[in-house]
């Protein structure tokens, strides 16, 4: 080993020192150096200690108001309420702190379904494996859009240049080069050789050995710092937090307001009326507010992921939910990435090329038989063929012990330029033409070369788009002669290239250029110019097959999709069609050119019709996205390339496919979809939408008790009635028999129409209007109605003979209870509400439908929720303990019976409002 630093060696030396070799190491050595230097991956960070996070969730602003309310009622000389309050905050907040826990390891659970994986030699042998399984001494293949997994030394590279921004904060791009950095003065993040973990390839290729891995890499190093990073609250987040705090603003106003006219008008002694206003807080606090958000999120982010959507954050779900815009990329996303050359235009003759896939098993045919010299048009196929072999970067791995069939590595246009040369006959053109340079691709130029040296000649293959090929070539190869480049034939190149494309097929051209002595450094002017047009290759790209039935799925959704590809107009516009995404006769096609030409209101007019953006390159789309953002629209993109990580950083939300998709992308983005599954997308906005709606249901729910609650409080206060829920009382419902059903209604799943409402411009209020009016303004009112006819029904002596001659009725007969009385109108208010409640959970599964329509068993969590519900107020109020603890008393039997008729009551008052509203709208006299 050499006792030189890394970056100071010579090529040949690095391989020494790192004791490997250019074509890596063996599979054995690779395994016991992975044994001894240990996985490739970094240490989970350190998190704060559990405790800490407990005792945030007992202390946030209205868990601090209840502390503060038990102080008082101990103040107030009721001990044991104190216990009781403390003991609810102590609870609530464990329950929150535990759901909080349980969502934070299922998201770096689901981490961990993402797969990384490095392109590595191994044996000689090129090979993917995961990137935790990477050594030092492995030699690794980069290219364009993948990330560095490894600090490594570069030793071979062309056009190489590296975003570290992840490491040094630098968004420019820096060069980085294969020769030994010798500079005394320079840290290692700045030599020009190195590479580093976290960092990612924004052009170019290279090869390099791994000399640090996991925790010993520079990221490593500071991933403590990175990891630290804190996520900035969510919109919806905010929304509560801004919530909770007017609520308790509003609480502590009313309670003040109470406590007031309860001593001056009224005349309480001091400590009632305090426990009267303390009530009446404890009563407007929505307790349950964060673990339902909390656990709406968790919950719709497992179901994603079951089914193959990773959400990076939960706060991601309810952007989703506001999606009114998808812009999508073309190759990849709404096809599927396997490229098979179908048709080819060379020397003016088209052929045909059979067979499917991966595997050299098919023929070159010319599609019409003309007497033309059979040997010539060889000779210009073999130089096309030859052409795409080399201007090629991708690898076509033959079946072997392990695989039975051909598989590939590398960009997929590539890999069927590589299959066809070997259904042409080729063998090793890489050994007759050895490489000795490339301009690598890049998405603005659209197109690549390579130079290299034959028979004491150089010669640069160039590959690209049809046009911006087209427009360097001078001459044209036909019977093996170079000929001048007639506009004639430039024409008839065009028309053929148009109608390829109209075909849906992506097309490709070669070219090719003999170049002078002395020609270094191969700059992309001097080599790219005056080439030798060899022909054209179209390939068939099939579309995914769900996407045509998600296209109708987002537009019954009221959902915009747009494809802005960096591929030609026609051959977007053929399989626009296809897919049913476009249904104008004419849609606009706009080029990347024509948008640099387009002012800001310009572009905005397009958007009133069908469009399509074509040929564009990495700022146009951003253009694209920023410009739909201008008009309100929350726009979701969809790339898999680095030429789309500005528009998916741009995006209200970005999303990326898993397996085709580029590291970068994948970084890039807030949503992956792990199984490349395009139409997964709709089922992410479902669940979006959906989070809004749980939240929305459980609202109104908890928000309808709170007027039965409040209103005794009310007229006790302004009217002095005897009777009111206690404290104790009002905390039983919050806290204890409301909470289940709550949850339950945040697990409630999509309602079956929620693909087919119109998103909400500007995003969704949780709380509105109709929400309030809804929830306080009828469900509460109804309830406190039902609670109060109930109560004036059997005190007022209605309920006689339907009771008997009991105790209880002989009580009643004496009038409003009184002392001894209190408790069992306590029992009958409080179950009653209870009961109501269970009929407004059911009421609250929908906000239009019935139950009949979402099914009463598809959320077996609530029906569970509603039994516990019931089952402990008839604990509290049937079991003598706990009873006189609560100032309840036992019921009889029969009004059990009453009671739970509460339930199918409100239910039954709801569903006929519903109706008539359904059919008001139905007549369009409301909306
Ligand atoms: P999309 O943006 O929908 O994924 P795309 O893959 O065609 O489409 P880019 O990757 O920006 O978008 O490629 C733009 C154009 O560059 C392609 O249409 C093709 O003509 C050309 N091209 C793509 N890959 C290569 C390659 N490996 N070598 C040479 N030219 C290429």
């Amino acid at each position: 080993m050499s006792s030189q630093p890394i970056y100071a060696l010579r090529r040949a030396e690095v391989f020494d020192s790192l004791e490997t070799a250019p074509e890596g190491l063996t599979q054995t050595e690779a395994a016991a150096r992975l044994e001894l230097y240990g996985r490739n991956a970094l240490a989970e960070p350190p998190q704060p200690p559990a405790w800490k996070k407990w005792l945030r969730a007992v202390s946030h602003p209205a868990a601090l108001l209840l502390w503060g309310m038990g102080a008082l009622t101990l103040l107030g000389g009721k001990p044991s309420l104190a216990v009781v309050i403390w003991g609810v905050v102590l609870i609530n907040g464990t329950f929150s702190f535990a759901r909080e826990y349980w969502a934070g390891r299922s998201i770096s659970r689901l981490k961990d379904l993402l797969p990384q994986h490095a392109r590595v030699l191994r044996d000689g042998q090129d090979r993917m494996i995961p990137t935790e399984e990477l050594a030092p001494g492995d030699v690794l293949s980069l290219a364009e859009g993948d990330r560095v997994p490894a600090d490594a030394r570069v030793v071979e590279e062309f056009g190489l240049r590296i975003n570290q921004a992840a490491l040094t904060g630098e968004s420019l791009p820096v060069h980085k080069s294969a020769e030994a950095s010798l500079r005394a003065d320079l840290a290692e993040i700045e030599r020009s050789n190195l590479i580093f973990a976290g960092t990612s390839v924004l052009n170019g290729t290279c090869r390099a050995v791994v000399f640090n891995t996991g925790m010993l890499t520079e990221f490593g190093r500071i991933a403590n710092l990175t990891q630290a990073v804190r996520e900035a609250p969510s919109g919806l987040q905010q929304e509560m937090t801004r919530l909770s705090r007017v609520l308790t603003i509003i609480a502590l106003g009313i309670g003040a307001i109470v406590l007031l006219a309860a001593q001056t008008d009224v005349g309480l002694p001091f400590q009632e009326a305090l426990l009267l206003a303390a009530g009446i807080v404890i009563a407007v606090i929505p307790e349950g507010l964060h673990p339902t958000l909390t656990i709406t999120l968790a919950v719709g982010a497992q179901r994603l992921a079951q089914h193959g959507v990773w959400v990076k954050r939960f706060s991601t779900l309810e952007t989703l939910g506001n999606t009114s815009v998808v812009c999508t990329d073309k190759s990849g996303t709404l096809t599927q990435n396997q490229m098979t050359v179908r048709k080819l235009w060379v020397a003016r003759r088209v052929f045909t090329v059979s067979g499917v896939g991966y595997a050299p098993e098919g023929k070159i045919r010319p599609e019409k038989f003309e007497p033309t010299q059979p040997s010539d048009t060889h000779a210009d196929l073999q130089s096309f063929l030859t052409a795409g072999v080399l201007c090629n970067n991708a690898r076509l791995c033959s079946p072997s012990a392990n695989e039975t069939r051909w598989t590939s590595l590398g960009d997929q246009t590539e890999v069927a330029l590589l299959t066809l040369g070997l259904k042409g006959g080729l063998v090793d053109v890489q050994g007759v033409y050895p490489r000795i340079h490339e301009l690598p691709f890049d998405a603005q130029r659209k197109r690549m070369s390579t130079i290299h040296r034959c028979d004491g000649q150089e010669v640069a293959f160039v590959k690209g788009a049809p046009k911006e090929v087209l427009q360097l070539c001078s001459h044209i190869l036909i019977n093996n002669q170079v000929a001048a480049l007639t506009p004639a034939l430039r024409e008839e190149i065009l028309q053929k290239n148009d109608s390829f494309s109209r075909q849906s097929m992506r097309v490709l051209a070669l070219a090719r250029r003999m170049l002078p002595v002395g020609e270094r450094p191969y700059l992309t002017e001097k080599i790219e110019r005056e080439l030798v047009f060899l022909g054209l290759a179209a390939m068939m790209d099939p579309p995914r097959p769900e996407v045509a039935a998600a296209m109708e799925a987002f537009r019954s959704a009221g959902i915009r999709v747009i494809i802005i590809t960096g591929d030609y107009g026609l051959t977007a516009e053929s399989l626009a069609r296809r897919v049913g995404m476009i249904h104008e006769e004419t849609p606009r096609i706009i080029t990347g050119v024509e948008l640099d030409e387009m002012s800001e209101a310009d572009l905005q007019a397009t958007f009133a019709h069908e469009v399509i953006f074509a040929r564009m390159a990495p700022d146009h789309k951003l253009r694209v996205v920023a410009a739909l953002q201008a008009q309100g629209e929350t726009v979701a993109v969809i790339g898999d390339g680095v030429n789309d990580v500005p528009a998916l950083r741009k995006a209200d939300i970005g999303v990326a496919m898993g397996q085709t998709g580029t590291d970068v992308a994948r970084e890039a983005a807030d949503v992956v979809l792990t199984g490349d599954n395009f139409a997964l997308l709709t089922q992410a906005i479902q669940e979006g939408r959906a989070v809004y709606d749980n939240l929305r249901k459980f609202i109104t729910y908890i928000f309808a008790s709170n007027v039965p609650e409040l209103l005794p409080f009310l007229l006790t206060a302004v009217f002095h009635l005897p009777f009111a829920l206690t404290v104790l009382q009002i905390l039983v419902i919050d806290l204890g028999t409301d909470l289940f059903p709550a949850l339950a209604l945040g697990m409630e799943k999509p309602e079956p129409d929620i693909l087919t409402r119109q998103p909400r411009k500007g995003g969704m209020t949780l709380i509105d209007r109709s929400l309030l009016i809804r929830s306080i303004g009828w469900l509460g009112v109804c309830e406190a109605l039902l609670c109060y006819f109930g109560l004036g029904w059997v005190f007022g002596g209605g309920a006689n003979s339907f009771l008997g001659d009991n105790i209880f009725t002989h009580f009643i007969r004496s009038g409003l209870p009184a002392e001894g009385g209190a408790p069992l109108a306590a029992s009958l208010f409080l179950g009653g509400v209870v009961f109501a409640q269970i009929g407004n959970a059911f009421a609250c599964r929908s906000e239009r439908g019935h139950l009949r329509w979402l099914g009463l068993f598809s959320n077996p969590i609530l029906l569970g929720a509603v039994a516990i519900e019931g089952l402990l107020i008839v604990a509290m109020i049937q079991l003598p303990p706990l009873a006189r603890e609560l100032g309840l008393a036992p019921l009889p039997l029969a009004l059990w019976g009453w009671l739970i008729l509460y339930a199918p009551i409100l239910y039954g008052v709801e569903r006929t409002r519903k109706n008539i509203f359904r059919w008001l709208r139905q007549k369009g006299i409301v909306k």
